[in-house]
């Protein structure tokens, strides 16, 4: 998001705002930061080959990158990406903090926003993946067939090629 022209909490202007910095409200004294928000990905990895999805909607809409999102209010990392793959995926996946890849931070959309996308290597517990509405398609890579894909962002690519790097 842009930062803040007025204050979120009391409505009062707070001036003209910093880019990169918090911006303090002269009237209820609370500072709205511009913090990188925290996302997390799995790269489901099986027999060799690694799970990427087509992204059905905006920002990237039908670019790759790796199934996940943003996290609730509070929730562990661990806890909502296993909610998150069992939204988007149906199934289940082993994952754990040794399984930790990498934490890349990236432009997200058009209005300056910032995510901090924390990745892990994951395997599938049980089922079979299912795409749900917001994801367009998936596939199965190996090291080979990752190259020629389109990212939405990069860091997706070696995410995926460490993680697959990893099991073999
Ligand atoms: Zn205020």
């Amino acid at each position: 998001m842009k930062p803040f022209k007025f204050c979120p909490a009391c409505a009062t202007e707070i001036g003209e705002p910093k880019p990169e910095d918090g911006a303090t409200c002269s009237s209820c004294g609370r500072t709205w930061y511009r913090n990188s928000a925290p996302t997390v990905g799995a790269v489901i990895v099986r027999d060799g080959k690694a799970l990427v999805s087509r992204r059905g909607s905006d920002p990237h809409k039908g670019r790759f990158d790796t199934p996940g999102g943003f996290l609730e209010a509070g929730e562990d990392a661990l806890a909502g990406l296993r909610r998150e793959i069992r939204e988007e995926l149906g199934v289940e996946i082993d994952v754990d903090h040794d399984d930790f890849i990498a934490a890349t931070v990236h432009e997200y959309g058009d209005e300056g926003d910032y995510v901090l996308a924390m990745s892990y290597a994951a395997t599938l517990v049980s089922g079979e993946p299912e795409p749900d509405d917001d994801v367009a398609e998936i596939r199965w890579v190996d090291l080979e067939g990752l190259e020629t894909l389109d990212f939405a962002w990069e860091h997706n690519r070696e995410d995926t090629r460490r993680a697959l790097r990893r099991e073999t």
